[in-house]
């Protein structure tokens, strides 16, 4: 029997564990004392390893390399050697007819690790010649990268999870920590248990609204106005850091410009949150010696989001609460390694290190280090993942290779994206299950899983864990970087790596941010967060030290912007509002989880449909009752949860299932930065069966 280092794969609080390995077996996961997690995990992280040992309780593992020749036509297994000279075949193909950018590629959030999406993009951007490549941060915290790169400089977290308990003061909009991220919802306790006043801003009476001293439950669709009013009176009731502000921000002017016409009492009836509480719940704010705020999915996925992430970095400007210990400004990350997706390049306007694709300089010193001519590099940002169906149904994206993602269910408004995906003319899909999307592929490539292979994650606060190999992968299958590699080789680039070592050792050379964070430092229990620019630099506990920003001024800037309604409102035909959320037991498209028994035994209906009683009254629906859930872009049959944790005018579904599949209501109104669908928003009605 053996115990191996790992980090669970499930999201991005990173908790460390050990998998029990017996006879070649996984049996079963230990908490280890990780710097997030401290010796504990949630039941994903204890149960959430089954699926390792073939269970084949939901869908089956892709065992071996399949083509579908003809479209239409059936899968046919095939030796890899014949895989990567199709795929390298048709790639090049679309490649010479259509040009670069005709083909888009994705990396992953999930468990596949650093050193593949490094090696992912490399592929996109070395041998395709794209920056056509993306991963699910664009449908999860893109507007946290894009807004917080604006007002701060970086993109992720500016504190540590392990510093939220010690925060006086948290104010948590939008995000509901104990379902998305239940070790991260510990910290808050333990915050609570330490004295910090906790303020919620949900519409829902989410778990931390019951611990929370002041719990502002907002209309969905409100949150730039409601921000907005929080500074107002701030400026106001002058509850801000004038020294701060003074020395250390730029944009005041203008801020105050957009918020005097937020007071807390003209806009309660939009927000629907009493002006008191509103002045209330900034008082206690602003009179926190250390304030943290934190924010989920609840503030990103609007078309307003990039606004608001803004906004509330402003809040924490206007307040003096950055560059020291223990305050900041925190999106909790949601899937396990999409922090590292991000900081690995896999988005298409920077390459690994946050280094900008439109600065011939960077691209110049990338092509050196690959050995290729700058002149091919793409000199554009590339195309969105939110963006592939409608440009496939215009013609332009014309293949898709597709590592680790599921955008046949996670995406928003279902029947647009099999539109898109029925034009493209190839579909190559690399996972470890027959996801939806990979029901459609024309070339499966079937990868080793998290526990078969080791590698690199980031966590949420951005911090880099090793995680190392526990079992041997039972089928044909090979590791994701070893594929891409084959393939780029296949194509007459030639790509070699002996190991993950290796590629995370030509990542640093190129990326100052993470040059320091070496193998042996991360070590078997390290946790080093960057920057880390140097051999001897510990990492970086929290960012903006001294209150150096890391904008091209070096100061922070203070940004509010008008409240814009959502794009599809409700009305007589379609009266209630729809809001996507997650629920604790499954993850992302539910292939791992769902292949876990004790995950499966805790959630193993399709999801439910959670409705407030007085709208369930009005409807004649009683709970558990099956009901229709439909929009303007579809119907499904769900189950009603009627429960008073629910606002009146809003019904919420989780996105896990095939069965009720929200995302066929949603719809793809996206954020007019980062592309982000409003998949919090949308006008639905209910219907008893
Ligand atoms: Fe895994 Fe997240 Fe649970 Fe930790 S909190 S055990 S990382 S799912």
């Amino acid at each position: 029997m053996k115990k191996i280092t790992s980090v669970c794969p499930y999201c991005g609080a990173g908790c460390k564990l050990k998998l029990v390995v017996d006879n070649g077996k996984i049996i079963r996961a230990e908490a280890a004392d990780g710097e997030t997690n401290q010796n504990e995990l949630c039941l994903k992280g204890y149960y959430g390893w089954d699926f390792l040992n073939d269970t084949k309780l939901l869908t089956p593992r892709l065992t071996q390399p399949m083509i579908r020749y003809e479209r239409g036509g059936k899968l046919t297994p095939v030796s890899w050697q014949e895989a990567i000279r199709y795929t390298a075949k048709r790639l090049s193909e679309i490649k010479a007819k259509f040009g670069p950018r005709a083909i888009m590629t994705t990396g992953s959030s999930r468990g596949t690790g650093n050193e593949t999406n490094y090696v992912m993009q490399k592929f996109a951007r070395g041998v395709l010649h794209t920056n056509n490549v993306d991963c699910c941060a664009r449908v999860c915290h893109g507007p946290s990268v894009a807004g917080l790169q604006q007002t701060l400089g970086n993109g992720a977290m500016s504190n540590s999870i392990g510093d939220i308990e010690n925060s006086r003061c948290l104010l948590v909009f939008g995000y509901n920590c104990a379902d998305s991220h239940p070790i991260v919802a510990r910290r808050v306790v333990k915050a609570k248990q330490n004295g910090a006043k906790i303020i919620v801003c949900d519409p829902r009476r989410i778990e931390t609204a019951r611990i929370a001293d002041q719990h502002l439950q907002l209309k969905n669709g409100c949150n730039m106005a409601l921000v907005n009013a929080f500074g107002y009176v701030l400026l106001e009731e002058k509850l801000y850091d004038q020294r701060y502000v003074t020395n250390f921000t730029t944009g005041l002017d203008a801020y105050r410009e957009i918020v005097k016409d937020y007071a807390p009492e003209a806009v309660e009836h939009l927000t629907g949150v009493p002006a008191r509480q509103v002045r209330e719940a900034m008082r206690t704010y602003a009179a926190a010696p250390t304030a943290t705020i934190m924010w989920g999915m609840g503030v990103t996925q609007f078309g307003q989001a990039v606004d608001v992430v803004k906004g509330l970095s402003s809040l924490a400007l206007l307040t003096g609460n950055l560059g020291r210990e223990n305050v900041g400004v925190g999106p909790v990350r949601g899937q396990n390694n999409v922090q590292g997706a991000c900081d690995m390049g896999v988005i298409p306007n920077q390459f690994p290190g946050y280094q900008d694709v439109v600065d011939p300089h960077v691209r110049a010193k990338f092509a050196k280090a690959w050995g290729i001519d700058p002149a091919v590099m793409d000199d554009k940002v590339g195309v969105r993942i939110t963006e592939v169906p409608h440009l496939a149904l215009e013609g332009k994206v014309k293949a898709y290779y597709i590592m680790g993602e599921d955008p046949l269910q996670t995406e928003a408004d279902l029947s647009l994206v099999r539109k898109g995906f029925e034009a493209l003319d190839f579909v190559v899909v690399q996972d470890i299950f027959m996801t939806k999307t990979a029901e459609q592929a024309d070339v499966l490539l079937p990868a080793t899983s998290w526990g078969e292979h080791g590698g690199v994650f980031t966590c949420a606060d951005r911090g880099f864990q090793r995680f190392e190999k526990a079992i041997e992968p039972q089928y044909d299958v090979k590791r994701d970087w070893e594929i891409i590699s084959l393939i780029a080789t296949e194509m007459g680039y030639p790509m070699h790596y002996d190991n993950n070592q290796q590629i995370w050792d030509e990542m640093r050379e190129l990326c100052p941010l993470f040059y320091g964070v070496t193998y042996e430092k991360m070590g078997d229990m390290g946790h080093v967060q960057w920057p880390c620019p140097t051999l001897d630099h510990p990492g970086t506990r929290y960012l903006y030290k001294d209150n150096k920003f890391d904008t091209p001024d070096g100061k922070g800037l203070l940004f509010a912007a008008p409240w814009r309604a959502p794009a599809e409102v409700p009305d007589a035909d379609f009266p209630l509002v729809l809001s996507t959320v997650r629920e604790v037991g499954h993850y992302s498209c539910r292939s791992m989880t769902g292949n876990c028994a004790a995950l499966q035994t805790l959630a193993d209906e399709p999801g439910f449909v959670q409705i407030n009683p007085h709208d369930a009254a009005q409807l004649g629906i009683k709970n558990r009752q099956l009901v229709w859930v439909e929009s303007r872009r579809g119907k499904v049959i769900s189950r009603a949860d009627v429960n008073e944790r629910v606002n009146t005018g809003c019904v919420y579904m989780t996105y896990q299932w095939w069965i009720g599949a929200c995302n066929e209501l949603t719809q793809d109104n996206l954020d007019p930065i980062s592309k982000t669908p409003e998949t919090k928003y949308c006008a639905v009605r209910v219907s008893a069966i």
